[in-house]
């Protein structure tokens, strides 16, 4: 069987065919630059680029696009509350975002399209809901008048007149409307908050017609993935398919995944319950990225996520298991030839793993036939059972775990963990003016024939002659 995914459209698992062989498109919705993001949006990031790894794996050419959400409410009352223009405020999150994606190593979509420079898009967006006859205006705002598309509530299975999804839904400064129901499209100008005159009034773009306008802009107006976390499906993605297949048409989007939450100790994470954590507060305690990517990508993506720091603990140690076993299997003398035994194991165990990432990413699964491979490569190892060839596969099923998690093993895994974390405690001593102590580090590293360059960006470190 090929691969397939949980569609929340249908409500089943379907065998997942891009609409054109091998190249996949995929939009995944983006963060708010109004603050850091926390362990909960990493959860959905990293699965995301679990997603899209698999599907690489598989053959598949991937187009990511993700976007920036940098007007909404939320930043427009950050930048209002700092005093700065709207773009110095978003900038300073946008760039610690990439800086955790990089630390976390999710890779890069190909796009970060930003609303602020796609506000022509969307309103070219509202004037063809316009001509078909989808939108009203009142007082100067623009809504979608949701009975003029009678498909709206087929992703959410909600009632869009129910108390639950009056609860679900945003709408503090969404202000006569007909029904409240609808949802804005343009919000008019309101004091001193960014704005831009267009054709279609002096006023800002709604959160919901960002995704529309610029998924369509650089997927099509067809497309084949689009995924975020559960709390998206309504109204954020009720909306944007409204709004796109209100104006083109066409099916939207084909395949719909949801990630489900992250709690922390059983708990949902807040910050009054003091549980909050983003990823800087975690690598502040001393954690590393490679076991916090592995923690958030063990379980399945659709079954919450309970974040303690015991489970971090266990990543730790499960990592430690698979960096000793590929260390064994580069260093322990070998002799020629194959245990046939040990080759069909690996053969069974790569099979058992990729067959359950086929099967709607099925994370828990595949490490669970990983790990039954690492116990038995162990024991041919101690029983000195072992052969070239056989550990070679071995390590080859290792090999695709790394390119699908997105986490090295081995020694050079490990010894460039050590290093960031002795390049971080030397610029904490430095920035305390304990010289003494930065200068003792910087001499360890060099024992380990590792040189330090300080350069505008922040300190490099390479090894010594290469
Ligand atoms: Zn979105």
């Amino acid at each position: 069987m090929g691969l397939r995914f949980y569609n929340t459209l249908t409500r089943s698992v379907d065998e997942f065919v891009p609409l054109r062989p091998g190249e996949v498109g995929l939009y995944t919705c983006g963060p708010t630059v109004y603050d850091f993001a926390h362990i909960g949006n990493f959860r959905t990031y990293l699965w995301e680029d679990l997603l899209r790894r698999h599907l690489e794996f598989r053959g598949h050419r991937v187009t990511q696009v993700m976007n920036l959400t940098d007007v909404d409410d939320k930043t427009i009352a950050g930048a209002l509350r700092q005093g700065v223009r709207l773009d110095d405020y978003t900038r300073t999150f946008i760039d610690a975002f990439f800086e955790d994606l990089d630390t976390l190593g999710i890779q890069r979509a190909a796009v970060y399209p930003q609303a602020t420079q796609h506000v022509d898009e969307m309103v070219r967006l509202i004037l063809r809901l316009r001509e078909k006859g989808c939108l009203y205006e009142s007082k100067g705002s623009i809504y979608f008048r949701i009975e003029t598309f009678p498909a709206y509530g087929r992703l959410s299975g909600l009632d869009p007149g129910s108390a639950e999804a009056a609860r679900a839904r945003v709408e503090a400064d969404e202000y006569d409307k007909d029904n409240p129901r609808d949802f804005a499209v343009w919000k008019m100008r309101r004091g001193d908050e960014p704005a831009w005159t267009t054709e279609v009034g002096d006023g800002r773009p709604g959160w919901h017609l960002e995704c529309s306008a610029m998924s369509m802009k650089y997927l099509g107006e067809t497309f084949d993935i689009h995924t975020g976390g559960v709390d998206n499906i309504f109204p954020h993605h009720e909306n944007e398919i409204a709004q796109s297949e209100g104006a083109t048409g066409k099916p939207f989007v084909r395949h719909w995944l949801h990630a489900a939450h992250l709690i922390v100790d059983g708990e949902k994470m807040s910050k009054s319950k003091g549980n909050f954590y983003t990823l800087r507060d975690l690598m502040a305690r001393g954690y590393h990225p490679r076991p916090i990517r592995y923690l958030l990508l063990s379980a399945h993506y659709r079954k919450q996520l309970n974040f303690t720091f015991e489970g971090l603990a266990q990543a730790c140690s499960a990592l430690d298991r698979l960096d000793d076993l590929a260390y064994r299997l580069e260093h322990e003398s070998l002799a020629d030839g194959e245990n046939p035994g040990l080759s069909a194991a690996a053969d069974r165990a790569r099979d058992a793993m990729l067959e359950s990432l086929d099967n709607d990413l099925n994370t828990a699964a595949a490490l669970g036939h990983l790990f039954d491979l690492v116990r038995e490569a162990n024991s041919a190892l101690d029983a000195g059972a072992a052969k070239r060839q056989d550990a070679q596969r071995v390590r080859d099923v290792l090999g695709a775990f790394e390119s699908i998690f997105g986490v090295r093993l081995g020694a050079e895994a490990t010894l460039e963990a050590e290093v960031a974390s002795l390049v971080d405690r030397r610029q904490k001593a430095r920035a305390a003016r304990d010289w003494a102590t930065a200068d003792s580090i910087r001499d360890e590293l060099q024992k380990r024939g590792i040189v330090l360059e300080d350069t505008p960006q922040g300190v490099r470190w390479k090894r010594r002659g290469t």
